[in-house]
């Protein structure tokens, strides 16, 4: 399983509910708020929008979540 098909399988086990009226699991998993959330920043939304430049610390945080979540995936592997 790639990467990003394990990020969504995940956000959308964790946001999904089809009978919220809150649209599809992509549009969920778009909407979600979570930002303390380590997947947040690698969560499926609209790539075509434009994002604000990020600042350094945003980045060195956004690295760490990919450590961790690298981690975490080969973690559940093992097991
Ligand atoms: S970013 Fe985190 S809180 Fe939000 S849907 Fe994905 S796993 Fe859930």
């Amino acid at each position: 399983m790639s990467l990003r098909k394990a990020v969504d399988a995940y956000c959308k086990s964790c946001i999904h509910d089809p009978l919220a009226g809150l649209g599809n699991w992509k549009q969920q998993v778009e909407g979600c708020t979570v930002k303390k959330c380590e997947l947040f920043e690698y969560r499926l939304f609209d790539r075509t929008r434009p994002k604000k430049p990020r600042t350094e610390a945003q980045v060195a945080a956004s690295v760490k979540a990919g450590q961790n979540l690298r981690r975490l995936l080969e973690n559940s592997r093992q097991n």
